[in-house]
């Protein structure tokens, strides 16, 4: 059997893959913030594909890092005793640009890897504390935090979490409320603060539906976590590298967090890598008290030589090009050009001014899927998340021109829908 090409007549693009993710449209290049489809038509990709191609596609200067690393040494792993260059600079790197003083960097495959590593090293901190009950993961209503086994269980959108077989796949996690630190102060106090390891929070809640944080609501569980032995885990796989207009959100919302999860923006997409920035006195702990402590931890991509260069790489564009200041600078731009979604009938409210993203969450009843279909025939890929919201979160090279494009479009989508 032979791979069917785009354009071959009998290619089918449902074929191999579940119904359920039906193919609308193939994409097979990239440049910037557009993407070329197997019929020749370019639209707008104006969600960054999943929250993470940041710097733009298409960059030649990734594609020859990762070359250049293969050439040499395309891998070998990092978590015995020995290592490779690129991971070594890229988690010096980390480690000063991120908001954890002193953090150790421990590198992942991905941002659900990070989080299930992340639940880990808080439950296993209790138990060397000598405080073996304090194993409770909060996570607040609404947030999204991956899909592996623990990502699944803290998850804040029901869906992921049930039909498993059990309340939840890991046990013992709870939800608390979203921007309500006086209703998340009594869960904690219900729920008992010696029974909880870690409250983990995207400091912007993405998949969830794009909802910032309230004044003051990062600060107030970080010092609700600090009065009660409680650790705090920023998610940060959507906000990091930028999104917000800061390298990372923390610095924006001036939070200290113990641990802090990255993917997604650390390669841009170029290559799948994700890790955690820990503090020390977690980190150091974790692999105390086995036989062979190095076998606590350790995946065979973490640390991966060629991720890592195209991660340096990325750092370098991002630095150079100055996109994180220009994300910021984007937040506005794009804040305006949603603005008038507000007034819009068939809008029950736009979330804007939480970073270079916005969701325009659409009365109940109005077919989202539908208004997506009409952006796509006119050029612009946006995506559906969570309660029939529009997620808007572009590529840092997208013009002032295009995110007025986007909003455009969209609201030419509503204007023609029909119920
Ligand atoms: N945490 C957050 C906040 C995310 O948005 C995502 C992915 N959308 C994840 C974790 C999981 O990352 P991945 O898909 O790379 O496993």
């Amino acid at each position: 059997v032979r791979t069917k090409l785009p354009g071959d007549a009998l290619w089918n693009p449902q074929a191999h893959m579940p119904t359920a993710q039906a193919k609308r449209l193939v994409l097979t290049g990239g440049e910037g913030a557009w993407l070329e489809s197997s019929t020749g038509q370019w639209l707008l990709d104006a969600t960054a594909s999943l929250w993470h191609a940041n710097i733009g596609h298409g960059r030649a200067r990734l594609a020859d890092a990762a070359h250049h690393q293969m050439r040499k040494l395309e891998t070998y792993h990092t978590f015995g005793r020995f290592a490779n260059e690129p991971a070594l600079h890229l988690a010096d790197r980390l480690a000063a640009m991120g908001p954890v003083p002193g953090a150790k960097v421990m590198l992942t495959s991905g941002g659900s890897d990070s989080v299930d590593l992340a639940c880990k090293l808080a439950r296993r901190h209790w138990q060397l504390e000598g405080r073996p009950e304090k194993t409770t993961i909060l996570s607040r209503v609404g947030a999204y935090h991956g899909l592996h086994a623990f990502g699944t269980s803290v998850a804040g959108l029901q869906y992921n979490r049930d039909g498993y077989g059990t309340s939840s796949l890991v046990p013992e996690t709870a939800r608390v409320a979203t921007n309500d630190i006086a209703a998340v102060r009594r869960s904690v106090t219900e729920i008992g603060p010696e029974n909880i390891a870690a409250i983990i929070a995207e400091p912007v809640i993405g998949t969830g539906g794009v909802i910032g944080p309230a004044e003051g609501y990062l600060q107030g569980l970080q010092d609700l976590c600090r009065s009660h032995d409680i650790l705090f885990i920023a998610d940060e796989v959507i906000t990091g590298f930028g999104r917000t207009g800061h390298l990372f959100a923390s610095h924006r919302w001036d939070i200290q967090p113990d641990m802090v999860t990255m993917a997604k923006g650390l390669t841009s997409g170029y290559a799948p890598l994700g890790g955690v920035l820990v503090s020390p006195r977690i980190s150091e702990r974790f692999f105390e008290g086995a036989d062979a402590p190095i076998f606590r931890h350790g995946l065979t991509y973490s640390g991966h030589a060629t991720a890592c260069a195209i991660a340096l790489a990325n750092l370098d564009v991002i630095d150079e090009e100055g996109l994180v200041e220009e994300a910021g600078r984007l937040e506005d731009v794009l804040a305006k050009a949603v603005e008038p979604l507000r007034d819009h009938e068939l809008v029950e409210e736009v979330r804007s001014g939480a970073g270079f993203m916005a969701g325009v969450h659409l009365h109940e009843g109005v077919n989202g899927d539908a208004i997506a279909e009409a952006c796509t025939d006119a050029g612009v890929l946006i995506r559906v998340i969570h309660d029939n919201t529009l997620q808007i979160c572009p590529p840092f090279v997208t013009t002032d021109a295009e995110v007025k494009l986007i909003a455009g479009t969209i609201t030419q989508a509503l204007d023609a829908y029909q119920y």
